[in-house]
């Protein structure tokens, strides 16, 4: 037997025990005489003592062992002295004394330590992933992540859902970003996509009459990575016949509600979850995944300052746009310095300017003060609630940019001011999103959500005269300014659906061609039915208090897509390109030289 006990588990009521353990050497101290390790695997850490009047043997392989030594011992469990109990450490009221020990494997000196707290650069984590998934903290994430899912599958199994795996291999269709490509072999010029989303075949589950359907689903986006994005990621994917918005939310938030309640020591902060429409979030919180953890709300001036004679709000309001700001509570006594700096995040964000105002025991101090008259100083203070030593920043711009700099900079001063607590969460509906979104670039309409999404029925007859008020039955679940999955209730129908491919400037010939299946079954009887897919990825996230998403991936990739691990992407043999039937005709160096 390899092991007896594992590394977390003995306890006083073992003591006097003889014990076989197997780990890893975690910290090594030499006091002369006596050697101490801590042995440690995925369930904790033990100290072992070698004493060589004990076993000279065993304290022989203990001269010998360093840092992430796999290391077999025997020996006996006994209490530690209680001057020497960790109370820190489940095991630290006992020690076990090695009779016996084997080193089962050496190991090179590591590139970082298990044992220590030090930060250390993550490329060097991420190419010896599998030493730093030897850490406690990332080992915590997995063992989270799994329970997260799990609970996910009972959840969802208790209530007549079914895991149905759908391929890996599809059709490669134009659903708003990139897809990967696989050359079909035996097929020459044709090509595989791997799924952007298991949404078209989720849908066909419906109209096969699966009624309820999950897929713990990776999916694939072969788009320019951001730091927070991983060329694939995990979604709890899910699809219902015969629902309206109403059921898809409701089940989603009993399930995330009973999620936080079981698998974690999180607090919720709202139940029922506040639901917001897009434009009430984007109009309150400059953005539609609202960290509602604290309010800081975005206030509306235009009126207020209608009248002064600052030529950059008298602009800003002439040419359509809007001025706007925010209270910040208790930050009056900013210096200069300061200030700047929150001017610099603002113009960084891409505003032009950054206007601040300081409510004093007697007034307002502000750069812009003298412009304001009397009365329109004492309505700003009122219009925004200013006490004395409150920070007032407003921003005069174009509505987008009001929204996205005040929305940020309400973000950053509710992470100065601890408004944030991470084991607070605050999900949150966002409904009514726009059906559609302008494409300046390309100057046509996209979809907001995906193509499949169905218009609100009030909104019906706009879809001819004014697409771009077109609502959607979509829906976002947020929580603490993360957007953690979104859905919709789907077009059923195919003349609607082929409207809506109209909308997006989808010829009927390219319908046909790539969405053939999906209009030909929507005259197959296709049940009304919605889902969503909340990221897994993110929730484990947020629920394991990390701030970036490869923290509780096992093995992520860079932001540039690479694994440094196995160093993927890497080039392929002339050989298999041929039986691809694939040309290089510019390399890689080439095109980055
Ligand atoms: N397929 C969608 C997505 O990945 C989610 C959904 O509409 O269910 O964003």
């Amino acid at each position: 037997m390899l092991r007896t006990h594992t590394c977390g588990e003995l306890r006083t009521e073992q003591s006097g025990q003889t014990v076989t353990l197997s780990g890893w050497v975690n910290r090594r101290r030499d006091h002369g005489g006596l050697i101490f390790l801590d042995l440690r695997d995925r369930y904790g850490v033990t100290q072992v003592v070698f004493n060589p009047a004990v076993s000279p043997q065993a304290h022989a392989v203990a001269i010998q062992a360093r840092s992430e030594y796999v290391l077999q011992v025997q020996g006996e469990v006994r209490n530690r002295p209680s001057d020497m109990i960790n109370p820190k450490l489940a095991t630290g009221a006992i020690e076990v004394a090695a009779g016996d020990a084997t080193i089962l494997n050496p190991a090179k000196t590591p590139p970082f330590y298990i044992s220590e707290e030090t930060p250390v650069d993550e490329t060097l984590r991420l190419k010896y992933r599998y030493l730093d998934l030897r850490h406690p903290r990332l080992q915590h994430n997995l063992i989270l992540r799994h329970r997260i899912v799990k609970f996910i599958r009972d959840y969802l199994d208790a209530r007549n859902f079914l895991e149905i795996e759908t391929p890996i291999l599809i059709k490669s269709t134009p659903e708003g970003a990139r897809d990967y490509l696989v050359p079909a072999r035996v097929q020459p010029g044709r090509f595989y996509a791997l799924p952007q989303s298991p949404q078209q075949l989720k849908q066909l589950l419906m109209v096969a009459g699966l009624d309820r359907y999950f897929q713990i689903a990776r999916c694939f986006r072969d788009e320019d990575l951001r730091a927070d994005r991983q060329p694939e990621f995990t979604q709890l994917d899910l699809e219902m016949a015969f629902v309206e918005q109403e059921d898809v939310l409701r089940i989603s938030e009993d399930l995330f509600t009973e999620l936080v309640a079981t698998v974690t020591d999180k607090r919720l902060k709202f139940a029922p979850f506040p639901r917001l429409t897009y434009a009430e979030a984007m109009e309150r919180f400059g953005s539609d995944k609202p960290d509602l953890r604290f309010g800081m709300e975005l206030v509306d001036l235009a009126d207020v300052v209608a009248g002064s004679t600052f030529r950059i709000f008298q602009s800003t309001l002439a040419g359509g746009g809007r001025v706007k700001g925010i209270r910040v509570p208790a930050c009056g006594t900013y210096s200069r310095k300061q200030l700047d700096e929150l001017t610099g995040i603002a113009k960084q964000f891409g505003a032009q300017g950054l206007i601040w105002m300081a409510r004093t025991d007697d007034g307002l101090r502000s750069p812009v003060a003298k412009f304001l008259a009397e009365a329109e100083r004492d309505a700003l203070i009122a219009r925004l609630a200013l006490e004395p030593g409150d920070l007032a920043l407003i921003v005069a711009d174009t509505a987008d940019t009001v929204a996205d700099v005040l929305g940020r900079l309400r973000l950053e001063m509710g992470t100065r001011l601890n408004l944030r607590p991470e084991d607070e969460i605050a999900f949150a509906w966002i409904l009514e999103f726009p059906l559609l979104e302008w494409n300046a670039e390309e100057e046509r309409w996209s979809a907001m959500h995906h193509p499949f999404t169905a218009p609100m029925d009030e909104d019906l007859p706009l879809m001819a005269t004014d697409p771009g008020r077109v609502r959607a039955k979509a829906y976002d679940v947020v929580a603490n300014g993360w957007e953690i999955g979104g859905g919709s209730i789907r077009i059923h129908r195919r003349d609607v659906q082929e409207q809506m491919f109209r909308l997006l400037n989808i010829s009927p010939e390219q319908a046909r061609s790539q969405f053939g299946h999906m209009l030909e079954a929507f005259e197959f009887g296709a049940p009304p039915h919605g889902g969503i897919a909340p990221g897994i990825d993110r929730l484990v996230m947020l629920l394991a208090g990390e701030h970036n998403i490869r923290e509780v991936i096992a093995f992520p990739k860079t932001a540039a897509g690479t694994d440094l691990m196995t160093n993927a992407p890497s080039e392929v043999s002339e050989q298999q390109l041929k039986e691809l039937h694939l040309q290089i005709t510019k390399h890689s160096s080439e095109a980055a030289g």
